[in-house]
């Protein structure tokens, strides 16, 4: 039987765009932009000013606290500004601006070649958190701070997400075929923090080729096994992956570890290998750049601080004037309207597309056909929270579990009556958690 989840959609995958050609690396030449927010927790604080010169890979803003993340200059050149600026959430964030120099003059990075058995726990975690390690897959979480959660005992599973279950995005896909000694042993580093756990690189059937490569590379390997799941949206989404792997359940208000689960993505796990084995520091990241407004769909090897436009030129421009240009997935990506924001430690993707189905419609009124229920994998009632939501009714909504719900977008897919469900209940429980902070 497949491994999956309870309900979930099939939508277009458009994967063929950009899967089978080769990475591509960019090398940026215009002004570098560096957000201090770009991880979840405290901002970075710069520790650079207008007018320093910096080299790549050199430490320009340091962690804020507990939960944040150092951020590293990917080019040589010059501060020009720490200034707000926009970013693809909407909003505008103080950032390190760098005239790049294009010299590319770079720190000596510190190797460690040491056998895995005699690295020390503390010696992995110090080099992760140094290197400004945070989750790839669009959450930004410090990945030091992930793995050292308070029952490092308990922790069975650290499940590498390669499911990529989002349309469109290929880039796990490249990095696990490209690069997968380097995914494991990032993998294998990881597991050596906690005493019992064993790893799981969990792919959808639609990529048979890297499961076929990772499991060539793993042979009967005693610590890790490749699972093979389903292709089906969301079966990356951390409840839901852990779910299919593992058979627990999580919900809203427990973290994966409470079922004894770490889940990271692939270039996470790349980038662990990178900070440990090469002492270096999370600059650069695979970002697909497609749909079928783009000239020349590709993954490319960007520089952190590159900006979209400067990308979007790389691979040829607009084929024809996007309606809609996504930074990310299409069903969890944020719709942007200006190219000149920075690639951050999270963009996975920039897609364009030359319609905007969702809004060619006009929502209508609930006809009541129960696909949105069928459908969604928070186990909820979609049709019947935004209701409550669209009415105020809070405590309904949470009654009714609104705070379940992943915000996948599955509901509004499927949804004959184009209601914006997902919109919806996610406005509602982003006002829920804001009201609890209080
Ligand atoms: S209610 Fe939430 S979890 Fe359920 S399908 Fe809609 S967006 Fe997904
Ligand atoms: S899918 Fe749309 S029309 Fe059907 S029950 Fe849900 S909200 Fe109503």
């Amino acid at each position: 039987m497949k491994l999956t989840f309870k309900g979930g959609i099939h939508p277009y995958e458009g994967k063929e765009l950009t899967m089978d050609k080769d990475v591509i690396e960019y090398v940026p030449k215009g002004d570098m932009v560096y957000p201090l927010s770009q991880h979840i927790g405290a901002p970075a604080k710069a520790v650079v000013k207008k007018g320093d010169r910096v080299l790549v890979g050199q430490l320009i803003a340091e962690a804020g606290g507990f939960v944040s993340a150092n951020i590293h200059s990917s080019v040589s050149g010059t501060v020009k500004a720490v200034e707000p600026r926009l970013t693809a959430s909407g909003s505008k964030v103080n950032s390190i601006v760098i005239e790049n120099d294009n010299q590319f003059e770079k720190i000596e990075y510190v190797k460690n070649e040491k056998p895995l058995a005699e690295l020390t726990k503390e010696e992995i975690l110090e080099a992760i958190k140094n290197a400004g390690v945070v989750g790839m897959g669009g959450a930004g979480f410090p990945t030091n701070v992930k793995l050292s959660p308070k029952n490092a005992d308990e922790i069975d599973y650290i499940i590498v997400n390669a499911s990529e279950c989002e349309p469109y995005l290929t880039s796990d896909y490249r990095r696990l075929l490209d690069e997968t000694d380097k995914v494991i042993e990032g993998l294998r580093l990881a597991l050596a923090i906690f005493p019992k756990a064993k790893g799981i690189i969990a792919v959808e059937d639609n990529k048979p080729k890297a499961i076929q490569k990772l499991k060539e590379v793993l042979g009967n390997d005693p610590d890790i096994k490749v699972n093979s799941m389903k292709t089906k949206y969301p079966e990356g989404a951390e409840r839901q992956l852990i779910y299919a792997n593992t058979g627990r359940y999580i919900n809203s208000k427990m973290l994966p570890a409470d079922a004894g689960c770490i889940v990271h993505n692939v270039d996470t796990v790349y980038s662990i290998c990178e900070a440990v084995r090469q002492g270096k520091p999370l600059i650069q990241r695979l970002v697909t750049v497609t749909g079928d407004a783009i000239t020349e769909p590709c993954n490319y090897l960007v520089r952190i601080g590159t900006s979209f436009a400067e990308l979007i030129e790389a691979a040829g421009g607009f084929l024809q004037d996007p309606e809609k240009i996504i930074a990310g997935g299409p069903m969890m990506g944020k719709a942007i309207y200006d190219l000149n924001i920075p690639v951050t430690k999270s963009s996975s993707a920039i897609l364009c597309m030359t319609k905007d189905e969702v809004s060619e419609y006009e929502p209508s009124n609930c006809i009541r056909c129960g696909r949105c229920v069928e459908v969604c994998p928070g186990r909820v009632m979609p049709n019947k929270l935004a209701t409550l939501a669209e009415q105020g009714d809070l405590e309904e909504f949470q009654k009714l579990n609104g705070m379940e719900c992943c915000e996948c977008g599955c509901c509004s897919y499927v949804c004959p009556a184009k209601r914006h469900l997902t919109q919806t209940i996610a406005g509602t429980r982003k006002a829920i958690l804001a009201n609890r902070k209080k």
